[in-house]
């Protein structure tokens, strides 16, 4: 069985079902639907403006939403239900669900005053109670992943905007999410260390993860993404396969977009 049809068959992990996200009269997500199953790589990509970081951060309940849900392995993300009704999550049970989803962002947020290590085993150790060795112990294995094992007593100043941000995917990771959600994650970087993180990125894509990631790297997505998904004033006008979006758009405004990025 190729890797295609797995995927297919997979179950869905995450479930979007017409997100409506609104900042007082600026309709942000005009009805947003979108299923990923697990092991998926999605790519979305999209003008600026478009509403692809409002979907992310709904996503993990860093926004909410007006109208819609969006569950994630079965549970809407800031809710619990009750005898068939819907709570707001108290903070333990948003500190449970938020567990299984890793966030990486376009500015790293490395706390500065902590070392590699430290701030890879912050969440594991300090949040979720694990003990410190066997953090530290994983967060070795997820440095030698990202290539930086012999980093872990620096302080993140005394590293490159690429190895940083390699350093920001392995804290991510430290919590063993199911889903790793990716906020343009090279776009702060110079253009030479963009390289470093998407090869990182694409090993994860491979390794089986359910990753969806915002990019406006085009090489990126033809290579990892099992499909891409085309973004523009809050709603999905595209998706498909790398190769149908990015080579043959159906879409002017996709091909437009791609026309300026490419
Ligand atoms: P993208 O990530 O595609 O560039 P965003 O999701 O960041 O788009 O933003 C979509 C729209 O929502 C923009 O018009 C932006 O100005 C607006 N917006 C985003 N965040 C906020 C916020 N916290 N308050 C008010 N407006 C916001
Ligand atoms: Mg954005």
């Amino acid at each position: 069985m190729n890797i295609i049809q797995t995927i297919s068959s997979a179950p869905v992990l995450v479930q979007a079902r017409d997100v409506h996200k609104s900042y007082g009269a600026n309709e942000v997500l005009k009805g947003i639907d979108l299923d990923v199953r697990i092991g998926e790589t999605v790519v979305i990509l999209g003008p600026s403006g478009s509403g692809k970081s409002t979907l992310l951060r709904c996503i993990n309940h860093l926004e909410s939403m007006q109208k819609g849900s969006i569950l994630v392995g079965g549970e809407q993300v800031g809710y619990v239900k009750r005898d068939g009704k819907l709570y707001y999550a108290n903070a333990a049970q948003l500190a449970r669900q938020r567990h299984g989803i890793g966030m990486v962002f376009q500015q790293f947020n490395l706390y500065p005053h902590m070392t590699v290590m430290q701030n890879i085993i912050e969440a594991p150790v300090g949040v979720y109670k694990e003990k410190r060795a066997s953090a530290e112990d994983y967060a070795r294995m997820l440095l030698k992943r990202v290539g930086l094992l012999e980093k872990a007593s620096a302080y993140p100043r005394q590293l490159s905007g690429g190895q940083q941000q390699r350093v920001a995917i392995a804290r991510a990771l430290a919590i063993k999410p199911k889903l790793m959600l990716f906020d343009e994650p090279t776009s702060a970087l110079d253009p030479e260390l963009v390289g470093e993180v998407l090869a990182t990125m694409r090993d994860l894509a491979s390794s089986g993860l359910t990753m969806i990631v915002v990019t406006h790297e085009i090489s990126f997505a033809r290579e990892a993404a099992d499909r891409v998904i085309f973004m523009d004033g809050g709603r999905i006008v595209e998706e498909g396969p790398p190769d149908q979006v990015l080579v043959n758009p159906k879409h002017p405004r996709t091909r437009a977009f791609l026309n300026r990025v490419i």
